[in-house]
């Protein structure tokens, strides 16, 4: 991160039983504050949020399976912000959130429709930061990544993780194109950048293009 770059901080709060990384996210200039996928466990999301001392100002989602979008509709009734993303083909999955929640014993979930759908080449801010939007699909149809260029920063949610990459065996999924998807638009945006992702520790794309098995072809 250089000097002229704006100052961020973020916070992984693990929710679900698939201890999704929930990421709350904030400008230092301004402590308004972003939160990345609240899967679920609102109360817990609520406490680190006022453990750091920001203002949410919205709600972003990566993707619409159900660890990350478990509370977001909870989260969106209690601090009256809006939701931005994922991009509109995810929208079979939101519509369905409480089937998918029944499937794992996740109660009080609801269905629900974002404030904001968002497509390759937009852009969101928060506070002073602003990152642009990839169109990343494969583990789901409407999966997007958060970009910010000057902080060399990335929010990956499912598609590329340390080590792995998104599994495609759900509906919706396909592996040639998800690796199309890192291959075209992550993969350039350089080495350098670091990233937070849906699940585990994060990385950077140097280090994945390098020793991912399912990019380096060994998997
Ligand atoms: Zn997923
Ligand atoms: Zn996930």
């Amino acid at each position: 991160m250089n000097e002229t770059a704006p100052k961020a901080r973020a916070a992984i709060i693990p929710v679900t039983l698939f201890e999704q990384n929930c990421t709350l996210l904030w400008c230092e200039v301004t402590k308004r504050a972003v939160v990345v996928d609240p899967g679920g466990d609102v109360p817990k999301i609520q406490a680190a949020i006022a453990q750091a001392g920001v203002t949410v100002e919205k709600i972003w989602l990566t993707h619409g399976h159900i660890d990350h979008v478990g509370g977001a509709a909870e989260l969106r009734d209690a601090l009256n912000v809006p939701i931005e993303g994922p991009h509109v083909a995810d929208k079979y999955l939101l519509d369905h959130v409480v089937e998918s929640g029944a499937n794992f014993g996740m109660t009080g979930v609801r269905n629900f429709a974002p404030d904001r759908w968002l497509d390759e080449g937009e852009k969101v801010s928060v506070g002073e930061l602003t990152f642009d939007i990839l169109h990343c699909p494969g583990h789901s149809p409407g999966s997007v990544v958060f970009f910010n260029p000057q902080m060399r920063f990335a929010l990956m949610g499912d598609v590329l993780f340390n080590g792995s990459v998104g599994r495609t065996d759900l509906p919706g999924g396909s592996h040639a194109t998800l690796i199309a998807s890192i291959t075209d638009k992550i993969l350039p945006l350089g080495d350098d950048v670091g990233f937070i992702c849906g699940h585990g520790p994060g990385s950077s794309i140097g280090d994945e293009r390098r020793s991912n098995p399912f990019l380096t072809g060994e998997a």
